[in-house]
């Protein structure tokens, strides 16, 4: 395996870091912990475009640039080492770029010129009160009447959600729990409503609860039919799960940087507090699991551009690489003393920030489990 750049995308990724270090982090800074507005989140979402940024997956024949996943999953690394908040909502697109395929023929062209120019933002939504690592439990309903579907229900941490201005949403059709699953765009006209929800982290980004009273949406909507929705999202999704595992390690790389050169800066008992064993180690730690971390994402993310999807590589990937960069995150603070704790340094941040990313894209208990599953063949997963 040659994970060594071309010389086309070091050039890419050396353009967007700098791009990212002048015009993006002026604005993270400025709006740590409250929105970002969503005029600004499109004006943002447009400007990282020329990179690939976002929208840089959809498919040359719908107009993108048909970008592969190791790229995209560099940008992101960059992108999220300055704001994991924009990091999200460019992750979502990206997400929503990559279901385009499905929307239907006579909308399709509409809604990939709209994401293509970051004149309207989408988001998808699976997760319900009751239907988080448990998909198949989905509620959301949607009947058939004359021509349309009526839906009723909820999602729930639905990112972007706020800022949309269409769902992809995995609706229940009937009950068979799997079968009974399709993916149906719903617009924001159609009439669904917005929540934003309060986090410890990632709080300038959209993360909302998304309301559907009984609202009417045209049959011609349909994505995917009951039945397929559930095999179309994990295929179509297959990358997300490598590149969320390289953003929370782009969080990580800025905390090591960050850590780096307080450790020299820093002077305790007469030198640098990098010349003290424990200090030096935990460095040595935290580079060593970064990389770990970024192999095993690069791994993973090479393997879906040859063609190959690997399941065991994705869960490995997330869930090794999101609880390292805890870690990381962690260690940096500890190394930043009493300031590693206040708001006058940006650790105290990136704790907050790092942490969902145990969460999203699958809890890491459920990406071990699917690793368990694939090694013996047996299913812990508890369900019947
Ligand atoms: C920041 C953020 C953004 C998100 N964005 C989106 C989005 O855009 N769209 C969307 O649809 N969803 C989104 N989600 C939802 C996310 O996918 C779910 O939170 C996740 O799947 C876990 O579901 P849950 O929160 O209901 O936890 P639960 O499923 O209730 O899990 C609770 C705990 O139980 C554990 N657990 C559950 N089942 C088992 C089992 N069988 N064996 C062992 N342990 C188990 C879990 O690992 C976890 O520790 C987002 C979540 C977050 C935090």
């Amino acid at each position: 395996m040659d994970f060594s750049l071309t010389e086309e995308q070091q050039l890419l990724v050396d353009t967007f870091r700098r791009f990212a270090d002048k015009e993006l982090k002026p604005v993270a800074d400025e709006y740590r912990d409250r929105l970002i507005p969503r005029e600004l989140a499109l004006r943002l979402q447009s400007e990282m475009l020329p990179f690939g940024v976002g929208a840089g997956v959809v498919a040359e024949e719908l107009g993108g640039l048909g970008l592969d996943t190791f790229t995209v999953g560099l940008l992101q690394f960059e992108l999220a080492r300055v704001s994991p908040d924009i990091a999200v909502t460019a992750l979502i697109q990206m997400i929503v770029g990559k279901l385009l395929p499905y929307v239907p023929d006579h909308l399709r062209d509409d809604y990939a010129k709209a994401v293509l120019s970051a004149e309207k933002l989408g988001c998808v939504g699976m997760s319900e009160p009751g239907a988080g690592s448990q998909v198949t439990a989905v509620a959301c309903r949607a009947r058939e009447s004359g021509d349309d579907f009526i839906i009723s229900g909820e999602k729930l941490w639905i990112s972007s959600g706020g800022y949309s201005d269409f769902i992809f949403l995995l609706a229940r059709f009937n009950d068979d729990p799997v079968g009974g699953l399709g993916l149906i765009l719903v617009d924001r006209e159609h009439g669904y409503k917005t929540v934003e929800i309060g986090k410890m982290g990632l709080n300038s980004q959209s993360t909302a609860q998304v309301i559907f009273e009984d609202i009417r949406v045209p049959k011609t909507n349909l994505m995917v039919a009951p039945g397929e929705a559930m095999k179309t999202l994990f295929v179509s999704l297959a990358g997300s799960r490598p590149i969320v595992a390289l953003m929370a390690l782009g969080v990580a790389q800025a905390a090591l940087d960050e850590a780096t050169k307080y450790s020299v800066d820093r002077h305790q008992f007469g030198k640098p507090i990098a010349g003290h064993q424990l200090i030096s180690a935990m460095l040595g730690e935290m580079a060593t699991k970064l990389e770990a971390g970024k192999l095993l994402s690069f791994k993973a993310l090479d393997a879906i551009d040859r063609g190959y999807r690997s399941d065991v590589d994705a869960a490995m990937c997330k869930w090794y690489s999101t609880d390292v960069a805890c870690e990381i995150v962690a260690s940096a603070m500890q190394i930043h003393g009493g300031n590693g704790i206040t708001q006058e340094f940006p650790i105290e941040y990136m704790y907050r920030a790092v942490r969902p990313f145990m969460v999203t894209e699958g809890t890491n208990e459920i990406q071990k489990l699917s690793i368990g599953r694939a090694l013996t063949g047996i299913d812990a997963f508890g369900g019947s």
